[in-house]
């Protein structure tokens, strides 16, 4: 019965702090025990209870079933911020691609030129229609939904910023400890990076579904406490029996590549990039 909780761990029951750096607020609320819920995804709770069995698990919150509140149904899971002092917190979506690839068939099978994306586009950059898309003054979803990934690192590092949150901190005057201390914060980041790429290299989970809008959440306080950990699975689906993936090789349509680990390595090697030897 997936609407008891099984797992709930053992956090008192007082109220806990949240704060959210993408998506719609309207999704969350902040559960008992230290949990969270999110708005129910049936294929989110798919992945959620297998990768509860997987080698994955200490590397996402802790899924605790379906609950309800009001009318909606909910996933719930860890809040990943309840041991943290004022966290500061960092959403930092993986891959090179934030669309699947079923999403881009499904574009395809009305392909209606498309005005509004067509404004979207031109408002984002006048030079990017071509001139038949200037003429029709529209261009097709399949054609906006690539061109959307080229504007940000997801097709050139294969992971983005989606958003970042500072702790309300005013403990900000001492830059001589500041510095330490935002050092030791990158190497907690780098260290648990490199233990969640050798995990993911071997995770059954993660060979077995195409991951796409998927993020990371780095959270690290004023302590040098740091956490990251993989969210979001609203569009990871699983593969067809026998296809696996590898997540570094580059996307062709078909092979569904997600680009996933591409992106880690990269990430990995930003943040080695400006730490110290
Ligand atoms: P989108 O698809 O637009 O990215 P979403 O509705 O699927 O949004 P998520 O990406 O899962 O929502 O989460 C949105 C934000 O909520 C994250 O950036 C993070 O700040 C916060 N959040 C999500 N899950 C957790 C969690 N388990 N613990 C703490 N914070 C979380
Ligand atoms: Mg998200
Ligand atoms: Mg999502």
């Amino acid at each position: 019965d997936c609407r008891t909780s099984p797992l709930l761990p053992m956090t008192p029951k007082k109220p806990q702090q949240w704060l959210q750096v993408v998506g719609h607020a309207g999704s969350f609320h902040v559960g008992d025990y230290g949990t969270l819920l999110k708005r129910f995804c049936e294929g989110e709770q798919q992945c959620y209870l297998r990768l509860m069995e997987d080698t994955l698990r200490p590397f996402v919150p802790l899924y605790h079933g379906v609950v309800q509140h009001g009318e909606q149904d909910y996933n719930m899971m860890d809040n990943l911020l309840t041991h943290f002092n004022t966290p500061a917190i960092m959403d930092c979506k993986m891959g090179s691609r934030t669309y699947l690839e079923e999403e881009l068939v499904t574009a395809r099978e009305r392909p209606q030129p498309r005005n509004d994306m067509y404004e979207k586009m031109v408002a984002v950059d006048p030079e990017a229609p071509t001139v038949q898309e200037r003429a029709q003054q529209a261009v097709l979803k399949t054609r906006y939904m690539q061109w959307r990934e080229t504007l940000s690192s997801t097709a050139s590092l294969g992971f983005r910023i989606e958003g970042f949150r500072k702790a309300n901190g005013e403990c900000q005057t001492n830059f001589k400890r500041t510095k330490s201390r935002e050092q030791v914060v990158e190497w907690g980041y780098l260290r648990r990076l490199k233990q969640l790429r050798q995990v993911l290299e071997s995770s059954h989970f993660f060979k077995t579904h195409e991951v796409v809008g998927s993020s990371l959440l780095f959270v690290h306080d004023w302590t040098g406490k740091t956490g990251v950990w993989m969210i979001d699975f609203g569009k990871t689906v699983s593969l067809p029996t026998h296809h696996t993936l590898d997540h570094r090789t580059p996307w062709a349509e078909g092979n569904r590549e997600d680009g996933y680990l591409w992106g880690l390595d990269n990430l990995i090697d930003v943040l080695t990039d400006i730490l110290p030897v």
